[in-house]
């Protein structure tokens, strides 16, 4: 499909993200990541949190080899990142599967990714984490976006309103929890909302 294509379906992304709300990636957090990935170079990505497929499109156009596997569980988003993803011509590289993703049986995805990222619910990294890291390869890396959350992460959790607290303190422990985790290099980058990088290491 034509670059024309590509460009004129983002421009529709942003858009409707604007018009319905959705939180897509901001310019400065994509174009961080996708240098990143840029320098890994997988050749195929987990991406939990599809929204409407604005991540996952920039990703396949940035990564020309890479196949790009995405998972959504809200029944609209889901059908217009299908249809976004069609619209761009990525349909052969791009799979969305319509699910949550603390339920959909991992035999339905790749058995091994280069590289996972995960931008959903924010109060359940670690949840995701856990279940999906056995499909992280070897020497991949595991991007977390949000580990910012506009700063309120990085507030004193009584300076948090109430009803986001336990979502802020699940989003430190997990960054703790990987910051001293043995078998991942870890870095929180301050890019965008905050990317924070995992890498597995090899042995
Ligand atoms: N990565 C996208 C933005 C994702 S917004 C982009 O930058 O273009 C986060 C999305 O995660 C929302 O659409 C929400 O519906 C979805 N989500 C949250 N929890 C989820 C879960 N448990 N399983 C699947 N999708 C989830
Ligand atoms: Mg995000």
């Amino acid at each position: 499909m034509t670059n024309e294509h590509i460009t004129a379906t983002l421009q529709s992304i942003k858009a409707y993200a604007a018009e319905h709300h959705v939180p897509i990636m901001e310019d400065q957090g994509i174009e961080f990541l996708l240098q990143l990935l840029r320098e890994q170079k997988p050749e195929s990505v987990l991406e939990i949190g599809a929204a409407i497929g604005f991540s996952a499109i920039k990703v396949a156009v940035a990564l020309p080899g890479c196949t790009i596997d995405t998972i959504e569980r809200d029944n609209g988003r889901f059908h217009k990142a299908v249809e976004f993803i069609g619209e761009a011509g990525l349909e052969g590289k791009i799979r969305v599967f319509h699910a949550d993703a603390l339920e959909l049986e991992l035999k339905e995805l790749g058995s091994s990714y280069d590289a996972i990222f995960i931008d959903a619910a924010k109060g359940q990294y670690d949840r995701f984490f856990e279940k999906y890291e056995t499909l992280l390869a070897k020497g991949g890396v595991l991007y977390c976006d949000n580990m910012k959350m506009h700063g309120l992460a990085e507030q004193e959790i009584s300076e948090v309103p109430r009803r986001k607290r336990t979502m802020i303190r699940n989003i430190k422990q997990f960054r703790e929890k990987m910051m001293a985790h043995p078998d991942y290099d870890t870095t929180l980058l301050s890019a965008g909302d905050g990317i924070m990088v995992c890498k597995k290491k090899q042995a």
